[in-house]
């Protein structure tokens, strides 16, 4: 039976499909602007300076400093650059680094934002904004920090390489998990999140064995956009909570810190959330969902183990008191010894279990 809902839909303007980073110039226009800042992070340079030419008399200038979590000292010395140029207006071009920086601008200046995103992260549809400030993370989600426009041009994912594509994607799907079973999740989100995980279980086993597949590639954008948008409208729970932890004591990389910890996470909530877990089954077209996606991530080679990416095997511990000690709501409540449990199989990257 269906639960009671609350929906609220964001409202934002979407524009896809391959080659349509052209309309770029045409969306700053709508905007009322003429001196947009293009943004992007230094190996994004190139892409950052074609984009430029683009929008050719609508663009000001490139900062191409964006860094991972948005330090608020680059948003600091962008929004220099801003003034300096007297901008009216930023387009991000990235990953969820890029973006967030895009965000951060836009919240300090009120001007409008355009992002263009190059990975799955997701966040160009998510009114949430993490920023660091000497390394303590603090995120806020209000509804000014959502762009005003989104362009996903499938050609400028192209270059992601495969293994990075796959730690994206199933950090998108990560996204998808949580909001169906999400304490404020609803209907039409679902449909969404059920949907995104279909279009990356397609789409990424195509992306490794052929990263120039376009009908995979595009079937990941999409996958992308659903499952950011099911990000942007519920709150994550404790697989999201356990990659901050993670990400933030032990500057693991964030779409890889993702990859590993779903299965583990989905596995500690099915005996509390058994509908959502059928329906990530399903999308996957698995008996089980949370073998299913450790084997989907084995099969596309990415690491399946936290001590691969970096994780001091005394940081279990650490790790599991820090999940404990300020938990985001889960369906299943936590326990120190069941977490612990959950972060050393991860560590070593053992098969899940429930
Ligand atoms: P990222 O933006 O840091 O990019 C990862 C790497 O991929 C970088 O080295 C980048 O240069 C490279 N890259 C990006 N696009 C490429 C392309 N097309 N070809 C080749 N290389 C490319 O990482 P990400 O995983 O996209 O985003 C992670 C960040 O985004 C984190 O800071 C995370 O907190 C944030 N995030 C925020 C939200 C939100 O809603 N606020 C959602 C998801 C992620």
């Amino acid at each position: 039976m269906l639960k009671p809902f609350t929906y609220r839909a964001l409202p934002h303007h979407v524009v896809f499909g391959p080659g349509r980073i052209t309309e770029a110039r045409d969306i700053v226009h709508s905007f009322g602007c003429s001196n947009a800042l293009v943004l992007s992070g230094p190996n994004q340079r190139a892409a950052a300076e074609r984009l430029y030419r683009l929008l050719g008399e609508r663009a000001v200038g490139i900062f191409s400093d964006a860094a991972m979590h948005t330090p608020v000292e680059v948003t600091e010395a962008a929004l220099e650059l801003c003034e300096e140029l007297v901008a009216d207006s930023v387009v991000s071009i990235g990953g969820g680094s890029t973006i967030g920086l895009g965000k951060a601008v836009a919240l300090n200046t009120g001007m409008p934002h355009l992002a263009i995103p190059t990975t799955y992260a997701g966040s160009e549809v998510t009114s949430v904004l993490g920023q660091t400030r000497d390394g303590a993370k603090t995120t806020e989600r209000r509804d000014e920090i959502l762009p005003n426009a989104v362009i996903y041009d499938v050609e400028l994912t192209l270059s992601l390489p495969p293994r990075l594509s796959a730690a994206s994607g199933l950090n998108a799907m990560a996204h998808a998990v949580e909001a169906l079973y999400a304490k404020d999740g609803n209907p039409i989100v679902s449909l969404m999140a059920e949907e995104g995980l279909r279009a990356f279980a397609d789409a990424l086993p195509r992306i490794v064995a052929a990263p120039h597949d376009l009908e995979g590639r595009t079937n990941a954008q999409y996958g992308a956009w659903l499952c950011g948008m099911a990000l942007g409208a519920t709150s994550m729970a404790l697989h999201h909570k356990l990659c901050h932890v993670l990400g933030g004591a032990f500057d693991l990389p964030h779409a890889e810190t993702h990859a590993i910890i779903l299965p583990h996470a989905l596995a500690f909530n099915v005996v509390a959330a058994p509908e959502a877990v059928a329906r990530v089954a399903r999308a996957l077209d698995v008996e089980d969902a949370a073998s299913g996606l450790y084997a989907l991530a084995a099969s596309l080679d990415v690491p399946l183990a936290l001590k691969a990416i970096g994780m001091p095997a005394d940081g279990i511990d650490q790790a599991a008191s820090l999940a404990i000690k300020d938990p985001y709501w889960n369906p299943r409540p936590l326990d120190l010894d069941a977490i612990r449990g959950l972060l050393a199989r991860a560590y070593e990257g053992s098969p899940p279990e429930g």
